[in-house]
């Protein structure tokens, strides 16, 4: 079992193997499973991912609250009709991310990757990729596998909770997992992909955590967004040989400590950030004196 990053890539590069080889691995002795019964459940979960992720691209859902819903369509029928500041891709994994957020704030399935907030991140950034170089099933799986070993490392190190580490904890550790999965999906390194992962994580550093209303909706559905594109163009920066000056363990840890400094108000209590605004605050009164 890897503790942290350097233990994992001395792994990889021991076993001259990509991430997802050694953290496939380390599942098959620790569950007592087999890769073949691993990888089945693995494509069971992405395929809930891919509904999550398309539900809302063409329904008008709106959450319980009433706060969000529409977006993903939005975007979707925006970038159909339009040319784009981001482009194609961009957009599509944008109304994606959003899509699973506002499923998930509808109540409806989503997959916790790592958490129901961040839940859009990690399935529009696979799903995206993956479309673009017509993934096959293993290699879908194959950046499951890598996502889930960067989680782990942020798990045991740090924490991947909004209400411990703020929102950089839940959307930063989604960007990370998921820039690291493209990394490996695209023929990279286990080394690039640690540097996408660290240079996403820094790019979200110090992301307070304000649920408006103390809603997982406003402004987690648009982070989500953002948690996506940081981690495709953190992923493509090292696919281009760009390097974090900070290795992950170390970034990881800053965030950690980042998260430790924040006061309590920006920890999911919703007495902070956004909020805390005038507007935020009449809301929460017109949904809870509904
Ligand atoms: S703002 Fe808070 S609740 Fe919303 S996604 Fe970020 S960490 Fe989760």
């Amino acid at each position: 079992m890897y503790r942290n990053a350097s233990e994992l890539l001395e792994a990889t590069k021991n076993l001259d193997c990509n991430i997802w080889e050694v953290v496939l691995e380390n599942e098959i002795k620790i569950s007592d499973r087999t890769a073949s019964a691993i990888r089945g459940q693995m494509l069971e979960t992405f395929s809930v991912m891919q509904n999550s992720a398309a539900f809302a691209q063409e329904s008008d859902i709106k959450s319980i609250s009433g706060l969000i819903g529409g977006d993903a369509k939005k975007v979707n029928e925006y970038r159909k009709n339009n040319k784009t500041i981001c482009g194609d891709s961009v957009n599509i994994a944008i109304s994606r991310a959003l899509s699973s957020s506002e499923v998930n704030a509808s109540m409806g399935r989503i997959v916790a990757a790592p958490t129901a907030g961040s839940c859009g991140i990690l399935p529009a950034a696979i799903i995206t990729a993956g479309e673009q170089i017509a993934a096959s099933d293993e290699q879908l799986v194959n950046a499951l596998l890598t996502a889930s070993g960067i989680g782990q490392i942020i798990a045991k190190n740090a924490t991947l909770s909004g209400a411990e580490g703020g929102c950089q904890a839940e959307c930063g550790s989604a960007s990370a997992m998921a820039a690291a999965a493209l990394v490996e999906m695209y023929g990279g390194s286990p080394d690039a992909a640690f540097h996408a992962a660290a240079i996403a994580i820094s790019n979200i550093l110090g992301l307070v955590c304000d649920p408006v209303a103390g809603l997982v909706e406003v402004p987690c559905a648009n982070r989500n967004a953002m948690g996506v594109v940081n981690a495709m163009l953190c992923a493509d920066m090292a696919l281009a040989g760009v390097t974090s000056i900070i290795p992950f363990d170390e970034m990881i840890e800053a965030m950690y400590k980042v998260g430790r400094q924040m006061p309590v108000a920006f920890k999911e209590t919703a007495l902070g950030g956004i909020a805390a605004t005038p507007t935020a605050l009449r809301l929460k009164t017109e949904i809870f004196h509904k």
